[in-house]
């Protein structure tokens, strides 16, 4: 059995909006021994959620195990560990934290610094991330995504902005839970067998992770600005189904 792992934003959906296609090239997966997961680096919302928002979108039963999220790898590397955690972000990512972990609001007494999405970032709260960690905090992002779609033209802010500001400043590299960086790609190689095809939107993500887990990378086109090149993907479609088509196709010969 080969396992398929798709993004999801941009690549399944936009918003709350399928992608044509998207729901029919997912019936023959079956047929030809085809497994499929769903990583996103989405995590302003809970896995669970996420999950919901699949089942309801694709109109098919989702294992929980099926979504990788930022947040699912950030609750297996607190495992064990007994740490305080500052959170900067929205309230839902600060609930879900505290769901797992020990989450103070004084930046002071953390020992670690999340840093996941928020509308809008002001000068103080970045100067208050660098003095915790010249205090000793470590910090961490849930990704390092400079944008994110929101429809088919046009794109938000996404995590990346505040992360790399901070990165210039301190003349440090952040290391995030998100595609393509090391805790991702190793979760994957660890809890799923032969991930052979990785589709996704974005270049600086989805297609430097299939290089990462050694899978045949397919690109996508959404609103998103690539800011590295498409050529070192390895199939460049229109949309998700196409990819599923080609894989498919492939597969018979
Ligand atoms: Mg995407």
């Amino acid at each position: 059995m080969n396992t398929i792992a798709t993004d999801l934003d941009g690549t399944i959906y936009l918003n709350n909006e399928i992608i044509p296609g998207v729901i029919e090239s997912l019936l023959d997966l079956d047929k030809y021994n085809l497994k499929i997961i769903f990583i996103t680096n989405n995590s302003s919302q809970a896995p669970m959620e996420i999950c919901n928002k699949l089942e309801k979108l694709l109109l098919i039963d989702i294992d929980l195990d099926q979504i990788v999220t930022p947040l699912v790898i950030l609750k297996q590397y607190l495992e064990n560990k007994n740490m305080m955690i500052y959170v900067h972000g929205s309230d839902n990512l600060s609930n879900f934290v505290n769901s797992i972990a020990n989450v103070t609001t004084n930046i002071d007494e953390s020992q670690m610094v999340l840093i996941g999405r928020k509308e809008k970032y002001t000068q103080l709260e970045v100067n208050n991330i660098m003095s915790a960690y010249q205090n000793g905090s470590n910090i961490y992002a849930l990704n390092k995504d400079l944008t994110f779609p929101i429809n088919e033209f046009e794109f938000e802010e996404g995590n990346g902005a505040i992360v790399k500001e901070i990165e210039k400043i301190l003349n440090i590299e952040i290391q995030s839970f998100g595609k393509p960086d090391k805790f991702y790609s190793n979760f994957l190689l660890r809890n799923f067998e032969n991930i052979t095809y990785v589709i996704g939107d974005r270049v600086d993500t989805d297609i430097l992770l299939a290089n990462e887990i050694n899978a045949k990378s397919y690109l996508v086109n959404s609103s998103i600005q690539n800011f590295l090149s498409d050529e070192i993907a390895d199939f460049k479609f229109d949309k998700f189904s196409d990819c599923i088509s080609s894989i498919i196709k492939n597969l018979q010969n």
